[in-house]
C-alpha cells in the first residue's frame, strides 16, 4: 500500500511506494514562513519512491545550510507539498501535514533550533540540533 497525501485543493497529488527514512521538525528561517511562524515537519523519503501528480509549482533558494533547495507547491491553494536539495538528491521531502494520514511517523528530532524565536514550543524528549545535521540517509 503506498503511502498518499497531496495539498489542501486537491490538484496536487502524490504516491510514495517505499517506507519513510525519516522525519524531523526544522525552525529554520525559512521554514517558518511556509508554516506560518511555527517550524516545518517534514517525512524524509527515496526521491525514487515518489510520483507526484499535478501542476506542482517550484521555488529555489539556497539554505541556510547552504544546500540548494527547490520547494514545490501548489500553485492553487498555496500548499507546500515538498522539498528537495541537490546535494541531496536522492532525498526528498515531504511535508508531514499534507500526507492523507499525517499520524503516519511523527518527528525523530527538531533542526535548526538556533533560528527558532524564544516561544517555540519544541519536543523535549527529542534530540536537538542547532543547525543542519547529516542527511538521515
Ligand atoms: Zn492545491
Ligand atoms: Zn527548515
Amino acid at each position: 500500500m503506498p503511502i498518499t497525501g497531496g495539498c489542501l485543493c486537491g490538484a496536487i497529488r502524490y504516491a510514495i511506494s517505499k517506507p519513510p527514512l525519516g522525519s524531523r521538525t526544522c525552525w529554520c528561517r525559512l521554514c517558518q514562513y511556509l508554516a506560518s511562524g511555527s517550524a516545518t515537519v517534514n517525512l524524509i523519503v527515496p526521491a525514487d519512491a515518489v510520483t507526484i501528480t499535478g501542476p506542482l509549482k517550484t521555488f529555489d533558494r539556497i539554505a541556510d545550510s547552504g544546500n540548494h533547495m527547490t520547494r514545490g507547491f501548489c500553485p492553487d491553494c498555496g500548499t507546500h507539498v515538498t522539498s528537495a536539495a541537490a546535494e541531496t538528491g536522492h532525498l526528498r521531502v515531504i511535508r508531514t501535514g499534507t500526507l492523507d494520514d499525517p499520524n503516519l511517523m511523527g518527528p525523530q528530532a527538531t533542526i535548526w533550533t538556533d533560528m527558532a524565536p524564544h516561544w517555540a514550543s519544541m519536543n523535549p524528549d527529542l534530540p536537538k540540533h542547532a543547525k543542519q545535521p547529516p542527511p538521515v540517509a
